[in-house]
């Protein structure tokens, strides 16, 4: 249970991202335990917060990392995250961001098109390297009883369609500077559910049958990330279900001798780790409604505004007083800087601090300055 040390915390610049270094070590264990099959390579997606202080424990934790973007592979490399332990991921890779990962040795490219592979060849040709290269493949799996699976569907931008992907295989293993590994999938994001992984090994198992029977053999399957969290209840479960997570991959999918298995997984390893912390500037009383207006906004925390995604608010400065019902909005000017609506929320005065649970994951990472405001700044709980 995260504890927040609101004696510290006084004096301190506001907002700002707190970092519960005990959960995410905690996390970090339990991967390790229940991902101990020893074919199980995980990758942290470090696209969910890349803060130089939540890396290090990733890294030290021994798991690899998925990058989608050169800036990224420079953040895992300046966490000490070693070149063959880096997966690159991504349906835009700049020609300079190639020739970076290759300098940098990473262990795969994950490939979303044909042109990209063809680029990856030339430019590893030109470098005197090998590309090792997994396909990224459109999977799509049926979305009509799981609306949360976006990135797996026909019509999306990300991955090869199943009907182009034997001439994509033919063409990664009859290129000269490419080594292909295997097949990458990733069938979207807060997946609560284990249907939607048991469709996906489902899937894999019956790609692999067919194309094991082609004399095409793959090395390594990555099966992505997506497993959710409870942003509801963040103490109810603070570390997610693992077990039975990597159980469902260890029962339903059918590996062949040798075969690894990857997986990214991103807000499930710091998401609950991770606090937004306010101060209330003013408490303002309406005509019907009372606001709560707090000094972060949606530049400290976007999730709301874009996605519509609550995270649960809670009163650290006063946790037992009576309750009323708030709305918690924030200074910026666009009506969709609310945090939430009629919040049952013990009585907030001026000056109170507010924790914005569960932002972890893509929330100091897609902090912007719009309103020329200051970044967030980051504090770490005592390890
Ligand atoms: C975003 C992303 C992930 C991580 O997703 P989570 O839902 O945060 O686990 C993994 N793989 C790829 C390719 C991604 O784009």
């Amino acid at each position: 249970m995260t504890r927040f040390p609101i004696d510290e915390f006084q004096g301190l610049r506001t907002p700002f991202y707190f970092y519960d270094l005990k959960l995410l070590d905690q996390t970090l264990s339990d991967i390790k335990r229940t991902a101990r099959d020893p074919r199980f390579k995980v990758h942290y997606a470090i696209k969910a917060n890349a803060n130089p202080g939540v890396l290090r424990n990733i890294q030290a934790a021994g798991l690899g990392v998925d990058c989608v973007s050169g800036g990224e592979i420079e953040a895992a490399l300046e966490a000490g995250f070693r070149g063959e332990r880096i997966v690159f991921a991504g349906v835009g890779k700049s020609d300079e961001e190639i020739r970076f990962a290759l300098e940098a040795n990473i262990g795969c490219f994950n490939v979303e098109s044909e042109p990209e592979l063809l680029i990856i060849n030339e430019i590893a040709g030109e470098m005197g390297k090998k590309a090792a290269v997994a396909l990224r493949v459109n999977p799509n799996i049926d979305a009509h009883t799981h609306e949360y699976i976006t990135t797996g569907l026909a019509e999306n931008k990300f991955g090869i369609n199943l009907e182009l992907l034997p001439a994509m295989i033919d063409k990664a293993i009859s290129l000269d500077n490419i080594d292909f590994k295997g097949l990458h999938f990733h069938i979207g994001s807060q997946i609560t559910e284990t249907e939607p992984f048991v469709m996906l090994c489902e899937t894999i198992n019956r790609l692999q049958n067919e194309y094991n029977a082609k004399g095409i053999t793959f090395s390594s399957i990555n099966v992505g990330g997506g497993l959710g969290i409870d942003y509801a209840h963040p103490e109810r479960r603070p570390i997610p279900d693992f077990e039975n997570y990597f159980k469902t991959f260890h029962n339903h999918l059918k590996l062949r001798d040798g075969q690894e298995v990857h997986f990214e997984l991103g807000r499930s390893v710091v998401a609950q780790c991770g606090s937004l912390i306010t101060k209330v500037l003013y408490v303002k009383e309406g005509t019907t409604k009372k606001f709560a207006i707090v000094d972060a906004g949606m530049t400290d925390l976007i999730r709301p505004a874009l996605y519509n995604a609550h995270h649960k608010i809670e009163n650290i400065s006063n946790p037992n007083g009576e309750l009323h019902h708030y709305d918690v909005v924030g200074p910026i000017c666009e009506s969709s800087d609310c945090f939430g609506k009629d919040e049952l929320l013990p009585t907030i005065s001026r000056g109170d601090l507010l924790a914005l649970r569960s932002a972890g994951a893509y929330g100091e990472i897609m902090a912007s300055q719009y309103n020329c405001r200051k970044l967030p700044h980051s504090v770490f709980s005592a390890q």
